[in-house]
């Protein structure tokens, strides 16, 4: 009834974008060795719970806090009593539910609070240990998945997009820039995002997004350079002003890009 790929279980939900009609965003479970990789988000409680049910899930681990993959954590915690592994710098936070800003509750929904534990520097199941790998970025407290024994990476939020030309206003471009170094040391060679699903030839995703983001931080070092400040910078190098940016300019913006590289 689910998807196989190898020994890994996985399934797909997805979310239509209010500002943008028709663009849907996809949401990827991934189940292997009693190890469930994020939980998804609460309104694809109709899509995530099923699947939860059918494997048999013995721990979970969180790449990060946000709503759309900690949403059912607290389900899981009530139903499943499975222990919940978590960056510590975000133990305290998933205690409180957080108020999210309306058009995150329409997208994920609530993001009930729930109690982890701290996650270690590895997991281990029954076939497999799993490599925890801090990778700071897209969130502060971010961790990525390696199981090295396949060269596989569940690399959480770090790939889903690969030329930001706006970010989130807690997302930092050069903590991304180290965490995408790092992992290209790591010998792994398929990657499973949690929006853009299994990608096999998924080195190629971290070298593009590198190569785009060194790319605009010299462009940006060269405009500085040159008296430019940082409204003006980006101005010039994201001109249309995305739609998304209107809707929730205090959360999400291009000017963020510019601060943090
Ligand atoms: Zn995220």
């Amino acid at each position: 009834m689910y998807s196989r790929y190898d020994d890994l279980s996985y399934t797909q939900g997805s979310r239509n974008m209010p500002w943008n009609p028709g663009n849907n965003m996809d949401v990827y479970y991934y189940f292997i060795d009693g190890l469930l990789i994020d939980t998804g988000p609460s309104n694809l409680a109709a899509t995530a719970i099923p699947f939860f049910q059918s494997n048999p899930i013995q721990q979970v681990v969180l790449t990060h806090i946000h709503e759309d993959h900690a949403g059912m954590a607290g389900w899981l915690q009530k139903h499943q009593r499975v222990p919940i592994y978590l960056h510590p710098g975000s133990l305290e936070e998933a205690l409180r539910e957080p108020e999210l800003a309306n058009y995150r509750l329409d997208i994920w929904g609530r993001r009930p609070a729930f109690k982890a534990a701290p996650i270690p520097d590895s997991l281990h199941g029954d076939k497999y240990t799993f490599d925890i790998i801090d990778t700071p970025g897209h969130y502060r407290y971010h961790k990525a998945v390696f199981l090295r024994d396949k060269g596989w990476l569940f690399a959480g939020d770090l790939v889903t997009v690969l030329r930001p030309t706006t970010i989130f206003s807690d997302e930092n471009l050069t903590d991304m820039i180290s965490s995408l170094h790092h992992l290209l040391g790591l010998p792994f060679h398929t990657v499973f995002c949690a929006h853009t699903g299994i990608h096999r030839t998924g080195r190629e995703l971290f070298t593009r997004k590198l190569d785009y983001l060194l790319a605009l931080q010299a462009r940006i070092g060269e405009l500085r350079a040159a008296g430019l400040r940082d409204v003006e910078i980006c101005r010039k190098l994201f001109p249309q002003s995305d739609s998304l940016n209107r809707v929730i300019a205090a959360d999400f913006s291009s000017l963020h890009i510019i601060a943090t590289l």
